[in-house]
């Protein structure tokens, strides 16, 4: 019998998996800078917690949850999205309370039942950041900024910004009535999805990529153009504060996004060379979110980011090429292979030590290869330098594998470990 990895998912290997840290390191390292703190939630909530929060009528619950039983009979969905999950934790958690606005961040696998094609899969990856407790426009901007920032760290400057408001309970009611209205004079031209959005969750319409419906969509009213005075206020104030900091944006009235809990705000960040799906993430303000789930008015807005798309989008230049290990320990007598294993492991030193720069990364043959084909597969794996044992009269033999060439002998363990991090610090670029 033989087993394949499930539809739409993917193993992510080494040689890949290096971008996959690099962009993890870059991205906490932003979080760090702007004071986001990272929260790990489970994987599965109760299903509620997403039919509530997402909406009964989004696509995403309608069509693409992963939901069963356990043993007991509760309902448990895999989460599709990060945000309802970290509203309930810090409901659920006072410390994360403590401090207002909170500032949190998440990382991790999210699964949708979606029809699987170029960046778009079952099991997918994203980054979100949350600000809960401001309904400031500057919390929309620090978020914004915090976006383009880990954006821009990993080497993706050209984005597009495009922003847009959805109202809120005063103004979008009206909104969504007026374009029920709208699209009900043009139902015939609407596609059988947006036939049934029509009653569900007309502003959806708006997002509907059918090309029949494209002409219907650009005839329909501008939610801007309902907006009650706050939200235009609100609006106007949050594209200053993007001025302010220098922040490009384009407004896009039909941007609606695909989750029912946004109020206000909402953004995504487009990159060139995704083709179809060239949205690398996109969030906004829940200012209600909080309240539905029965805690105290608490005012949000988030972002998420993913992971997939932005390193199809990043490319590879970017990325630092996977690197082999500092030494291979050669035993040139299959009697040498304990002396070999026990040198190897006195060379790594310790991780834990202050300075983790003082760690050299170390392998040796587990697998019986005579010592010319140790040779070759060190050279394999691109060992910077081997080390041969056993020991010879006037010390250790070195061979520096880059460049072909044989160095001075080292006479003990503690002479070899301070040459080969010496020269190693000389080899690589300060970090
Ligand atoms: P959303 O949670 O739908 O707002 O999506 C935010 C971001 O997550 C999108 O812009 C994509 O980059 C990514 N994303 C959403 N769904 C998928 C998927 N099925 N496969 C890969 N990436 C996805």
């Amino acid at each position: 019998m033989k087993f394949q990895v499930p539809r739409g998912t993917r193993d992510i290997l080494p040689g890949e998996v290096e971008r996959w840290h690099w962009l993890e390191e870059r991205t906490r390292a932003a979080m760090a800078l702007y004071g986001y703190r990272e929260v790990r939630t489970p994987i599965f909530e109760a299903t509620e917690l997403f039919v509530r929060s997402v909406g009964e009528s989004t696509d995403i619950v309608r069509k693409e949850l992963y939901t069963f039983q356990d043993r007991k009979g509760r309902s448990l969905t895999l989460r599709p999205e990060g945000t309802a999950p970290l509203v309930r934790a810090y409901l659920e958690n006072p410390p994360l309370r403590a401090e207002s606005p909170a500032r949190l961040y998440y990382m991790g696998p999210m699964f949708r039942y979606e029809r699987p094609q170029a960046g778009r899969y079952r099991q997918f990856w994203q980054i979100g950041a949350e600000l809960l407790g401001s309904a400031q426009p500057e919390a929309d901007a620090e978020m914004i900024d915090l976006f383009r920032a880990i954006l821009s760290d990993v080497g993706l400057k050209s984005v597009t910004v495009l922003l847009n408001s959805l109202g809120d309970s005063v103004c979008r009611p009206r909104y969504r009535e007026a374009i029920r209205e709208y699209f009900k004079k043009h139902v015939d031209r609407l596609c059988g999805d947006c036939k049934e959005r029509l009653e569900t969750n007309p502003l959806r319409i708006l997002d509907c990529k059918v090309p029949s419906c494209a002409p219907v969509i650009a005839g329909a009213p501008s939610v801007l153009d309902s907006l009650c005075a706050e939200c235009a206020e609100h609006f106007e104030a949050v594209k200053r504060s993007l001025a302010g900091l220098g922040i490009a944006y384009e407004v896009d009235p039909r941007l609606v996004r695909g989750l029912d809990y946004y109020t206000r705000t909402v953004f995504e960040i487009h990159a060139a060379g995704l083709g179809a799906q060239n949205a690398v993430g996109g969030g906004g303000r829940y200012d209600q979110l909080v309240k539905d789930f029965g805690g105290p008015e608490t005012p949000a807005i988030g972002f998420s980011i993913g992971m997939e798309r932005l390193l199809l989008a990043v490319g590879d230049s970017a990325v630092p090429p996977p690197q082999g290990p500092d030494v291979c320990v050669i035993a040139l007598e299959p009697g040498a292979q304990v002396e070999a294993q026990a040198l190897a492991r006195s060379l790594r030193g310790q991780l834990t030590e202050p300075e983790t720069r003082r760690a050299l990364r170390v392998m040796v043959d587990v697998a019986g290869r005579s010592a010319n084909a140790q040779m070759k597969w060190a050279s394999k794996i691109a060992a910077r330098w081997a080390v041969f044992v056993p020991k010879g009269p006037e010390g250790y033999a070195v061979r520096d594998m880059a460049a072909g060439k044989d160095e001075a002998k080292q006479p003990s363990d503690e002479d070899l470990r301070r040459w080969l991090l010496g020269r190693r610090d000389l080899v690589e670029s300060p970090r």
